[in-house]
């Protein structure tokens, strides 16, 4: 297949972008590097995804293009052809139970329609099957049953459940009807007790505690004709209310109820047209998909709407609460977390309820599939059609490594480099021609030995005509792509321009790039990070029977004051034992569990850490209006300086008007500070187009003619740290706080960047130089970090770790479950998970310091 041509961009000025020009190859595997903020994002999302897609609705719709003017374009000279494109990106972690594995890969519809055309009924609460039976089903089966002499076709006087008292109807049509009017109706016997009588003498008496006389419809044999069988099955239906009974005299060995008439000996069948179970007298609804949805309330538990959970209960007031858990106190006990009513599922198919296929690991399901390929081959070719999508979406999540995932698990209980994946295999159902996937380091989180699986899956996706740009730092990961553009050589205003456009392997030779550097220094075997110098522990803290999760009763022992790592496969339990262990440290610090004993024998005992800080990997923030400035709490100085200048007295302004806060009285009228408008394309999501009135500086024109030391606010919170910290002499607690952003390497971040734009890399050395910039109780804390190497390049994995030292020379004790290898041998102390992953993992299979840990796991 010859490859398009590659799609030149030039003049391409957005963010900070500095009027780069270059071409990005199509149908291949190409990778941009760079350290954070170096304009990954801007060239890969802001630009070739939004272009992407700005072209292609252009191109569905007439309509919409009248509010295409209005987007935000990249500010481009001129881009050629691009396909249209699709994004894979994981930035806010799920705080909803709702979505899990199977609805996000796009497997539960498909999975759902064929379970409702082919499942079977059983009462919920006396477990016989209630199947649907036509008079010809009924009549096939009892003339070819084997040992059947003679057949009565009966109904009750009373029928199991009047269908017309169901409906509120002007007659009394709850009333049985008359001796007289049954035989008016052509029927002449009744079987009352265990009688045949003729309907004549029958006076209408009917004891309402005992089973209700029998109407006999019809005798026949079986060697009567099908069509006689027929009509007399219809019209015990019709009087009947759908409901009839048989009387066979069959032979003794088949199984089901008997009833004596006349001294002889009848087995008794109750059918119906509207799956009626005749015990306990419940109507059944019929199925279909809806049933079986937790988001629709005709399947959802009543008791928990379908989210299997019960309300959460609130954190105990930490600052930073430790991520959900999902401990059994949680789940919903109406439904045991099982999210449907009782009436879906009592469905099933292959004897199994839509929730037992769903709890099943894939490659479970996989298996119980095709014990069932007999059956399959007899559907018709629609239904074979959707089973064929059905395998091939579950064979690609497993191919991604997520085999032991069930469908049901949600999405927020999975690690980041999980839920990205379950994300690409939904990206990868889409069936158009020539998609461009812009990915976000599709390996991240995934431990070294899976990563070759995601990769062989992305040149499948590459080979079957598909172009794929993912932001990649691992230099394992670059090697493997066709491409390499990387942008730099720093961040922010020290970034934004191409280093270097070419094959991975020529990278390595340019002496300027720091992703060069790192390629030479991973090509060497040479780990990235200097080792660290083996400081001894403050002490020794050890915790037994932590539960939560995957792990059961695990016991471990880490250094305090020392930097712990917690490794293994993704999916083996790295995260759960971090929640363990702030959910024990939270609830039962002093608990005879949790022991503290001395580094060595001439220290006295550390005192137990009593703050748990869990810093995650994800935005600080789902609104534009959180800042940096904000989150490190030096805004509200920021606004006091600005209050107390003689024109902001002049003009009647206070703090308040220079808030972004929503509300503030000082915001831009037409955006509401958010700086951009949201544009309704009705059929497709929302997009964001530039504010025309303040042109992104989010305030009004009176609020910015107030200067401090010659800024306005949105000039001030333009400032990168660095030239910030210069800005504010004299300011000293504004000072000590950005001190902290320097400390951890972030001096190019802008002041006033909405949380939602950082990079995870930017947003986690954010909340640790927050962390370090207030006072802690004495015995440090304990900070746990889940996986804090997302985005990272080395340049800055090596920033991150300096804030990991200032943390541990400040007496914490900091945890990080990670699987980055550099990292892994700059620690003191390594816990390792497995052996394998989902049920196969949990438990600690190595601790000790790195070396010993992986030389003995
Ligand atoms: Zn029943
Ligand atoms: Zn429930
Ligand atoms: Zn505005």
């Amino acid at each position: 297949m010859n490859a398009p041509p590659p799609v030149e961009i030039r003049g391409l000025r957005l963010h900070n972008l500095q009027d780069l020009s270059l071409s990005v190859p199509l149908q291949s595997l190409v990778a941009i590097a760079g350290v954070c903020g170096a304009g990954k994002s801007s060239l890969a999302f802001d630009t070739l995804f939004v272009e992407g897609r700005r072209r292609y609705v252009e191109a569905l719709s007439t309509a919409t293009r009248q509010y295409l003017d209005a987007l935000d374009r990249p500010d481009v000279d001129f881009m050629g052809e691009l396909p249209p494109t699709v994004a894979v990106r994981q930035r806010f972690p799920e705080v909803s139970w709702r979505p899990t594995v199977g609805s996000v890969a796009e497997v539960l519809p498909v999975f759902r329609s064929l379970f409702a055309r082919e499942a079977e009924l059983f009462c919920p609460r006396c477990q016989v099957p209630l199947p649907v039976t036509s008079p010809h089903e009924i009549a096939t089966r009892l003339r070819e049953r084997p040992g059947t002499t003679r057949v009565m076709i009966a109904v009750p006087t009373r029928p199991a459940v009047s269908l017309q008292a169901l409906v509120p109807s002007d007659s009394d049509a709850t009333t049985s009807p008359t001796p007289a009017e049954w035989q008016r109706q052509g029927f002449s016997r009744i079987i009352v007790g265990e009688q045949t009588r003729p309907l004549a003498e029958w006076s209408g008496e009917d004891d309402p505690a005992a089973p209700p006389p029998l109407i006999v419809i019809d005798r026949l044999t079986p060697g009567q004709d099908l069509a006689r069988w027929r009509e007399s099955l219809e019209l015990a239906y019709r009087v009947g209310e759908g409901q009839c009974l048989t009387l066979s005299q069959a032979s003794d060995d088949l199984p089901g109820p008997r009833q004596t008439i006349d001294g002889q000996s009848w087995l008794r069948e109750f059918w119906s047209l509207h799956r009626i179970c005749e015990t306990c007298r419940a109507v059944h609804p019929p199925a279909d998909p809806t049933l079986f949805c937790f988001n629709q309330p005709r399947g959802a538990c009543p008791g928990c709407r379908g989210t299997g959970r019960q309300a959460q209960r609130r954190g105990r007031g930490s600052r930073s609460s430790p991520p959900p858990s999902t401990n059994e106190e949680s789940i919903c006990p109406e439904c045991a977390g099982q999210r449907l009513r009782p009436g879906s599922l009592a469905w099933r198919w292959g004897g199994r309820s839509f929730t037992d296929w769903l709890s099943d690991p894939i490659d479970h399901f996989l298996a119980h599939w095709r014990e069932r390929d007999s059956q399959i081959a007899q559907w018709d070719a629609p239904r074979q059609g959707l089973a064929s999508l059905l395998v091939t979406r579950l064979q690609r999540l497993s191919r991604l490594g997520l085999g032991y995932l069930p469908l049901e698990r949600p999405l927020r209980t999975l690690s980041a480099g999980e839920a990205q994946r379950v994300r690409l295999a939904a990206a990868l159902t889409i069936e158009l021609v020539h998609l461009l996937y812009v990915l976000e380091e599709p390996c991240d989180g995934v431990a070294a030995s899976q990563r070759p699986a995601i990769i062989d899956e992305l040149r499948r996706c590459r080979d079957a005509g598909h172009s794929v740009v993912l932001i990649e730092h691992d230099p394992s990961l670059l090697l493997g792509c066709d491409h390499v553009i990387e942008l730099g050589p720093g961040g922010g205003a020290d970034g934004g321009r191409l280093i270097y456009a070419g094959t991975p392997a020529g990278l390595a030779d340019v002496a300027s790039s720091p992703t060069g550097a790192a390629l030479r220094t991973h090509q060497s075997g040479q780990s990235a990070l200097r080792p660290r110098t083996g400081r001894p522990p403050l002490g020794w803290l050890t915790l037994t029977g932590l539960n939560c999760e995957t792990v059961r009763n695990a016991e471990i022992r880490l250094p305090l004051g020392g930097l712990t790592v917690v490794t293994g496969l993704s999916g083996s339990g790295k995260t759960s034992l971090l929640r363990g262990l702030a959910d024990r440290m939270t609830t039962s610090p002093a608990a005879a569990t949790v022991l503290v004993d001395a580094g060595s024998p001439a220290q006295s005992p550390a005192p137990a850490p009593v703050e748990v800080a869990f810093i995650p990997a994800t935005p600080l923030a789902r609104t534009p209006r959180v800042t940096a400035a904000a989150f490190l709490q030096i805004a509200a100085g920021i606004r006091q300086l600005f209050a107390q200048s003689l024109e902001a007295q002049g003009l009647n302004l206070g703090p308040g008007h220079f808030s972004l806060h929503a509300g503030a009285p000082g915001l831009c009228d037409e955006c509401q500070g958010l700086g951009t408008v949201l544009i309704d394309l009705q059929f497709l999501p929302n997009l964001q187009a530039g504010c025309g009135a303040c042109h992104g500086r989010r305030f009004r024109p009176e609020v910015l003619s107030v200067k401090y030391r010659g800024l306005s606010i949105a000039e001030v919170l333009a400032l990168p740290v660095r030239e910030a910290l210069a800005f504010f002499r004299g300011q000293v607690r504004i000072q000590r706080r950005l001190k902290t952003l320097l400390d951890v390497g972030l001096e190019n971040l802008v002041l006033g960047a909405p949380a939602q734009r950082l990079s995870p890399g930017e947003m986690v050395r954010l909340r640790l130089a927050e962390f370090l910039s207030r006072p802690h109780p004495s015995g440090g804390a304990l900070v746990l970090l889940d996986e804090p190497t997302r985005g990272l390049h080395p340049v800055d994995l090596a920033r991150l770790v300096r804030g990991f030292d200032l943390a541990t020379a400040g007496g914490h004790t900091v945890v990080v479950a990670t699987h980055h290898t550099d990292l892994i041998q700059a620690a003191d102390w390594q816990i390792d998970m497995g052996p394998g992953a989902g049920l196969q993992g949990g438990q600690i299979v190595g601790m000790g310091v790195p070396a010993a840990a992986v030389a003995g796991g």
